[in-house]
């Protein structure tokens, strides 16, 4: 690979830093993140730029000259921010730290370049490209990040237990870009965590959970998993994940992994969404199979009853990783509960009613719980995936096909409770709901069909039957 990137320079951001250096006493560099994706091809959201002088004031300029009117200066940091049209901009002065063991904080001096790249985390992330224009390009990689970019090795620039001591989020960070990148993790590097793993527990649950969500945004998230566990972070910060791994065996029947299930379901639905909750829903479909497992003579083992307490732990845990506790978390409630549905008909008989409940719980939802329960699809016996498989598009066109017919899915009665009471002539009551639900079970049952016409006829019927009386 080439030592200069001046030909990659072309944003408008560095031009302006690179003429204004021409006239400064101060140095500036571009570094991390953003040279390690250009190198890799990668586009970047983020510019980071090292100052050797003041961070701040040197920002301002390079706003002011950029027509950037919003800039959030941190004088005692001497770092800015400023957002340049979609892209964000840090200005850091380059520092120094040095760490005790007792203070989670460092202490932070003025420094040089080079100082700054040593309290970097890793050596594909310590490196930087001089904007000075008689420099301009120049590759500064005093840790031979270039040469572990080509590898694709995450290691740390300084001895791992260090690194990781000072600042344990780092151990999540090295999982994360591995995991992003496809990149090994450096046994060293490894082996530290490993050692150290605990120590994740002094990082904020908030910045842990940041760090996680990341891993789940990548596109092959069960590598990022399978480190967590295999470094032992996992115990630490996500324990009912960990509770789903192993296999027990009882008069010569075993259950599948669920822990590497939970993972292949989690990777196949990472094929058909983006969305952290969808994703975030697959990771905890079986969460509560472990507290449902059952050994049965006849049938062998059993998990029943796991979708409703798995919906009934999303709370608990999502308060743990400090997700909200919202509309999404009632989302993820959802998609656990009913997760095993369309599996059950894909399995069984596919009848109208059947549709048209499943249609009636999931709302506008279907559709990603369709995926789920296709991602669900992860049997070894190749035969068996065949017929899921099959049998689920059939599922799915039913679906289509009920649903353009009947309008279950935000469910609207055709007739509400103001027209029951017109009807008969009554005031809010006991037997209206009465009434709304029969209608809505008629329905539902196909033995009506969604429309005034009829759900007025079974209204006057049921009023009847009641003993109301038509005005
Ligand atoms: P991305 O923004 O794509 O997630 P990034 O490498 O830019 O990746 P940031 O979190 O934006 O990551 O951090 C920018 C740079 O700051 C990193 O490349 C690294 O050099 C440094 N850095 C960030 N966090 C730490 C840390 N905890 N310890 C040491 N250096 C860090
Ligand atoms: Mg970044």
């Amino acid at each position: 690979m080439e030592q200069n990137y001046a030909s990659y320079l072309n944003h408008p951001v560095f031009k302006v830093i690179s003429a204004e250096l021409k006239t400064s006493n101060v140095k500036a560099f571009v570094i991390g993140g953003f040279v390690r994706d250009l190198i890799l091809g990668n586009k970047s959201k983020d510019i980071d730029i090292v100052v050797q002088g003041d961070g701040a004031e040197f920002a301002e300029r390079i706003a002011k000259t950029l027509r950037v009117k919003k800039v959030s200066v941190f004088k005692n940091y001497g770092t800015a921010h400023f957002k340049y049209k979609d892209i964000d901009v840090e200005f850091v002065g380059a520092r120094k730290e040095s760490y005790s063991p007792e203070s989670r904080n460092p202490e932070v001096k003025p420094g040089t370049l080079k100082d700054d790249q040593y309290r970097r985390d890793f050596t594909i992330n310590a490196l930087a490209i001089d904007l000075h224009p008689e420099n301009l390009g120049e590759l500064i990689d005093p840790f031979n990040g270039l040469e572990d970019l080509e590898k694709g090795l995450i290691k740390t620039p300084l001895d791992p237990d260090i690194t990781f001591q000072d600042d344990p989020l780092r151990m999540l960070r090295a999982i994360r870009f591995a995991t992003r990148l496809s990149f090994k993790i450096d046994i060293e590097c490894l082996r530290s965590i490993k050692s150290q793993s605990e120590r994740i527990k002094i990082i904020s649950r908030e910045r842990v959970t940041e760090e996680l969500n990341k891993i789940i945004l990548c596109d092959e998230p069960s590598r990022g998993f399978k480190l967590l566990k295999s470094t032992d972070l996992l115990v630490f910060i996500f324990p009912e994940l960990l509770n789903l791994a192993g296999i027990e065996t009882i008069n010569g029947k075993s259950h599948k992994d669920n822990f590497i299930h939970t993972l292949q379901v989690l990777d196949n639905i990472c094929l058909s969404t983006d969305s952290l909750w969808l994703r975030w829903s697959a990771i905890m479909h079986d969460i509560a199979k472990p507290a449902t497992k059952r050994f049965d003579k006849k049938v062998g083992w059993t998990f029943h009853g796991h979708e409703e307490l798995g919906s009934k732990m999303v709370p608990r845990i999502f308060n743990s990783h400090r997700l909200p506790l919202d509309s999404k978390m009632k989302y993820v409630q959802k998609m656990v509960r009913l997760h095993l549905r369309p599996i059950a008909l894909v399995k069984g008989n596919v009848t109208d009613t059947a549709v048209r409940r499943l249609l009636n719980e999931a709302g506008d939802d279907i559709e990603d719980l369709m995926k789920l329960c296709n991602a669900d699809i992860t049997s070894k016996n190749e035969f068996k995936v065949k017929k899921y498989r099959e049998n689920f598009k059939i599922v799915s066109s039913k679906l289509q096909e009920v649903e353009e017919k009947d309008k279950i899915r935000n469910f609207q009665p055709p007739i509400n409770g103001e027209e029951i009471m017109k009807t008969f002539n009554i005031g809010p009551c006991y037997e209206i709901g009465v009434i709304k639900s029969k209608i809505k079970e008629a329905i539902l049952e196909g033995e009506i069909e969604n429309s005034e016409e009829q759900a007025k006829e079974l209204m006057l019927q049921y009023g009847k039957e009641l003993g109301l009386k038509k005005d």
